[in-house]
């Protein structure tokens, strides 16, 4: 709509996001193409949540025990793309939901399947999650994205992790149509959020916490949102403490 009513000026969508929200974008665009809108652009950041899991799990220096999916994810995808953490690595895996008791539950569904040695993907969020997903939104999504390489904090670069529009509706990309010459941001000097996101380290251990980096001034993206791990450790932190 903004698009529409500022025909003179190019207006770019930042899709951000992994399959919760793409969906929407693609949506999106679909309805641009058919509005034969001109002057929208998308600049897509989306990222698939599967690929970064098996990169987790081919690290050697991660020790995992368990995966709670996130069930907002598995609302679009279903429990499909996640059967390889069970069928490849022997490993659990329960969609979870959000709740404080979603939580409990989730984790003690991973434990019962440790303990009987018997690993596959459960479903702990069936209120809400279907076990084939959300057919709609992954027809729209294969419809107007490619997998791509994509880069992770802490991880690399994974191949098909992340999401490019197809050739048939490249005429949305902004990288393609708006050709910018930027030098790609570097995380900030001493700021360790590529470990605390692979669980290597806490966010204690980096030097910066709690001392310039605090949630009013956050200099890594750890500390930028309430989701965040450093955010919600500079938060709760103490209390972990408290009861260890
Ligand atoms: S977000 Fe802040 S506290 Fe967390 S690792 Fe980065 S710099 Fe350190």
């Amino acid at each position: 709509q903004i698009a529409k009513d500022n025909p003179d000026k190019k207006v770019i969508f930042l899709a951000v996001g992994f399959e919760t929200t793409s969906p929407t974008a693609a949506a999106t665009i679909l309805a641009a193409k058919q509005q034969n809108i001109k002057n929208f652009y998308v600049l897509t950041a989306h990222k698939l949540t599967p690929p970064a899991i098996e990169a987790l799990l081919c690290d050697e220096k991660i020790k995992i025990d368990g995966f709670l999916l996130p069930g907002h994810v598995c609302v679009i995808t279903g429990e499909e793309p996640f059967e390889f953490i069970a069928q490849k690595y022997h490993l659990p895996a329960v969609v979870a939901g959000f709740e404080p008791l979603d939580i409990l539950q989730s984790i003690y569904m991973i434990a019962k399947q440790i303990h009987a040695k018997n690993f596959k993907i459960e479903n702990q969020y069936k209120r809400v999650v279907k076990a084939v997903g959300n057919k709609q939104a992954q027809k729209i999504m294969d419809l107007v994205y490619k997998k791509a390489p994509a880069n992770w904090r802490g991880l690399g670069v994974i191949e098909n992790s992340g999401l490019d529009l197809t050739d048939a509706f490249s005429e949305f990309d902004a990288l393609k149509m708006i050709p910018v010459n930027k030098e790609i941001s570097k995380e900030a000097a001493g700021c360790r959020c590529g470990e605390v996101l692979r669980g290597l380290v806490k966010p204690t251990d980096c030097p910066l916490f709690g001392k310039v980096c605090t949630p009013n001034h956050a200099v890594g993206s750890c500390m930028v949102s309430v989701e965040g791990t450093c955010a919600a450790w500079y938060k709760y932190g103490s209390r972990v403490f408290h009861f260890e």
